[in-house]
């Protein structure tokens, strides 16, 4: 195995035992672990100050709500949802929070202004298997929508998070990076298994099949590590959060596949 895979397996390792015991990730960020589809992340910094960074798709709904409360959390007490991405695997949940708790939603103006569209997605297919084809077909039938409480842009701060606009896999995907814990939190634009579910452990960039722009996706991420931003943590939105040494990691990562590619 490789440099990137020996460094990404410990890390899996340590952050699997140690999650299993707590649910915490690093700091204040605390993973939802119950929720399979994709990964939910609850950012608490106290009354006034609780995030959750996704919200699972429609299908667990109960299973976000169990996890809140075994957090000591009713949904209202939620300061905001921040989406990675419009995807209903990732924002499933978000109409329902905000009008039935008032949870102020929040996006990248890209995906707000097609989330608040009547019409339905649209995703790539041809590429990848056949499953995905059929995932594909049904966010195609039963996309996420709603008006977002507030759109984000490049370069703004929100709950203690930088916003980078990675746009690619959706027009309007981003990382949040925070600065308080060196966490990057990644979406689906760079991952740490291969979605739906977990089909193979170990860095991925996004999926071709559910993504708007490959090509723009790759380059996006390529283009944010060029920048030199710093990060510690990689919170992705499939596959285990990597704890310790994960932007040493994505590079070697990255650096591997554009040998290969
Ligand atoms: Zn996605």
């Amino acid at each position: 195995m490789d440099r990137s895979g020996q460094s990404c397996e410990a890390s899996f390792g340590e952050t699997r035992s140690y999650a299993r015991r707590v649910g915490r990730v690093i700091g204040s960020f605390r993973h939802l672990r119950a929720v399979l589809v994709s990964n939910v992340f609850l950012l608490d910094g106290g009354r006034g100050d609780r995030w959750l960074i996704d919200c699972g798709h429609w299908s667990e709904r109960f299973t976000l709500l169990f996890e809140l409360r075994r957090a000591g959390l009713r949904p209202s007490d939620l300061t905001g949802v921040l989406l990675t991405h419009l995807h209903s695997d990732h924002a499933g949940n978000a109409r329902y929070l905000q009008r039935v708790h008032g949870v102020r939603i929040h996006a990248h103006r890209r995906d707000a202004e097609t989330l608040a569209r009547a019409e339905r997605a649209r995703m790539v297919r041809g590429e990848g298997s056949q499953i995905a084809g059929l995932i594909a077909e049904f966010e195609n039938y039963w996309p996420a929508r709603l008006d977002v409480d507030r759109a984000l842009d490049d370069g703004e701060r929100v709950a203690g998070l930088e916003v980078h606009w990675i746009p690619g896999h959706t027009d309007g995907s981003v990382f949040y990076r925070h600065e308080g814990t060196g966490a990057l939190l990644s979406g689906d634009s760079l991952l740490t298994a291969l979605p739906p579910l977990v089909i193979r452990r170990g860095f991925a960039l996004p999926y071709s099949t559910f993504s708007a722009d490959l090509p723009r996706a790759i380059e996006s991420v390529r283009a944010f590590h060029a920048r030199g931003v710093p990060y510690e943590h990689l919170l992705p939105g499939h596959g285990p959060p990597i704890v310790g040494g994960a932007r040493e990691a994505a590079l070697a990562f990255l650096d591997s596949t554009a040998k290969v590619g």
